[in-house]
C-alpha cells in the first residue's frame, strides 16, 4: 500500500490563490494527525498572471510536475484583464484536460438539510448524484476553430467511440463504487438528445454496449431538456448521469445552483491515469485580494481527492478523512455563523477555514 503521495498543486488566479492556501493547511493538518499516508505539494506555475510575467501560461516543468504527481489540486485560473494574442482567455486547466487526456469531469450534487438550496427535500433526507461530464470533444470539440462568414457559423459536435467506451466504463465504474460504499443504488443515467441528432443517438448505443456488461448495475436514458427539469422537480431519481460535455456543461451548473451556489461546487476532472481537482467556480477577480472568498468547493474539491486516492490506493484512512472534511465543511455551512457572504455570513476566507479545522478537531 503506497501511503506517501505527490500532490501537484496550482494556485492560480484572481482568489486562486487565497483559497488553496488555507485549503493544503487543512490538508497538512489532517495528514499530521495519521502514520496511514502523507502529502508532499509541489507548487506549479500557471495561469494569467504567470503568462502576464513570462509569456507562458502552462510551463513545460510546471505540466511534468502534473503528468507525474498523484494528484492534481488546482483552484481557479484565468482573469479576463489578461488575454492571449487572438483574444481568447488564458485557460490552462484545459491544456491539462488535454494533455493528460482527463475525459471525465466529476460533479457531485449534494443536498443536505442546512445548505442554502432552492429545493425542498420534502420528504427525502438529503439528495446525492453525481453528473459526469465528457471533458475532451462533443461541442467543445472545434474550440476556437468553428468557422464563421458573413452570413453563417459552424461549429462541429465530435462524438468518438474511443472517449465514449472509456467514459461510459468510468461511470459504471463509479456507480459500482457508490453501490459497494452505500452512497448510490448502482443506476446510471445517459442524458442525451438522441431523438434529435444521429451523433447523440451513437452515444447512446455505445452506452448501451457498455451498461449490458454491468448485470449487478441498473440503466436507463433520458433527453436533456426533461433531465433539467427533473433535476429541479425530482432529483432524488438520480445517481450517476453521465452525458456530452457542452450539456455537462450547463447542467453542473444547474447542480451548483441546487446545491445552493458556485461556492459549494466541487469537481475533479479524471482520466485514467490522472486526476485534477478543483472547484466550479472562475478566479472571482471582482472579489480577488479581500479575504472573501468561499473556500468549501475549494475544500471539498480537496475531499474528493482524499477519497479519490484512498479509494485508488486501498488507504481506509484517506478515505475516511475525505468523509470527514466534507462532514465538517457542511456542519460550519449548517451551523452558519462562520460563513463567506456569498452564503449569507460575513465571515473571511480564513475565518471559514479555522472553521472547518474546529470541525474537525471537535
Ligand atoms: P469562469 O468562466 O472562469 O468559470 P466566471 O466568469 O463564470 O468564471 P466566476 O469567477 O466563477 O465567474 O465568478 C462568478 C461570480 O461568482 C462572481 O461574482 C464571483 O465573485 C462569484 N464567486 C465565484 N467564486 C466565488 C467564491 N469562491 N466565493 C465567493 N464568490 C464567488
Amino acid at each position: 500500500m503506497k501511503n506517501r503521495f505527490q500532490i501537484a498543486v496550482f494556485h492560480g488566479d484572481g482568489i486562486g490563490p487565497e483559497i488553496m492556501k488555507p485549503t493544503q493547511a487543512i490538508l497538512s493538518h489532517l495528514e499530521k494527525r495519521t502514520d496511514a499516508y502523507s502529502l508532499t505539494f509541489d507548487v506549479a506555475p500557471a495561469g494569467a498572471a504567470h503568462y502576464a510575467e513570462t509569456g507562458e501560461s502552462l510551463p513545460q516543468s510546471s505540466l511534468d510536475k502534473a503528468r507525474n504527481a498523484d494528484a492534481i489540486l488546482l483552484s481557479a485560473m484565468g482573469l479576463p484583464s489578461i488575454r492571449y494574442e487572438d483574444g481568447t482567455e488564458i485557460s490552462p486547466q484545459i491544456e491539462l484536460r488535454k494533455a493528460l487526456d482527463l475525459f471525465a469531469g466529476v460533479r457531485p450534487v449534494r443536498i443536505y438539510k442546512g445548505l442554502h438550496s432552492p429545493l425542498s427535500l420534502k420528504d427525502h433526507d438529503h439528495i446525492d448524484f453525481v453528473l459526469i461530464r465528457e471533458s475532451t470533444e462533443g461541442l467543445f470539440f472545434s474550440q476556437g476553430a468553428g468557422e464563421v462568414t458573413n452570413d453563417e457559423a459552424t461549429e462541429v459536435l465530435k462524438i468518438t467511440r474511443k472517449t465514449s467506451e472509456k467514459l461510459f466504463r468510468f461511470a459504471f465504474e463509479l456507480a459500482n463504487l457508490r453501490k459497494r460504499s452505500g452512497e448510490g443504488r448502482g443506476h446510471v443515467t445517459c442524458v442525451d438528445k438522441a431523438n434529435v441528432f444521429r451523433a447523440f443517438a451513437f452515444f447512446r448505443e455505445l452506452f448501451n454496449e457498455e451498461a449490458v456488461k454491468h448485470p449487478q448495475l441498473t440503466f436507463d436514458h433520458a433527453y436533456v431538456d426533461a433531465t433539467a427539469l427533473w433535476m429541479v422537480q425530482k432529483p432524488w431519481i438520480f445517481d450517476v448521469m453521465v452525458t456530452e460535455n457542452m450539456f455537462g456543461d450547463i447542467l453542473s451548473d444547474l447542480g451548483a445552483g441546487l446545491m445552493g451556489g458556485l461556492g459549494l461546487a466541487p469537481s475533479a476532472d479524471m482520466g485514467e491515469h490522472h486526476a485534477v481537482f478543483q472547484p466550479c467556480h472562475g478566479s472571482a477577480p471582482d472579489i480577488a485580494g479581500n479575504n472573501i472568498a468561499n473556500p468549501f468547493a475549494m475544500i471539498l474539491s480537496a475531499a474528493m481527492m482524499l477519497d479519490w486516492l484512498g479509494q485508488k490506493h486501498h488507504n481506509s484512512t484517506m478515505v475516511e478523512d475525505g468523509k470527514h472534511l466534507r462532514q465538517a465543511v457542511y456542519d460550519v455551512v449548517n451551523e452558519g455563523t462562520q460563513t463567506t457572504a456569498d452564503l449569507g455570513g460575513n465571515a473571511s476566507t480564513d475565518e471559514a477555514c479555522s472553521a472547518v479545522v474546529k470541525a474537525l478537531q471537535a
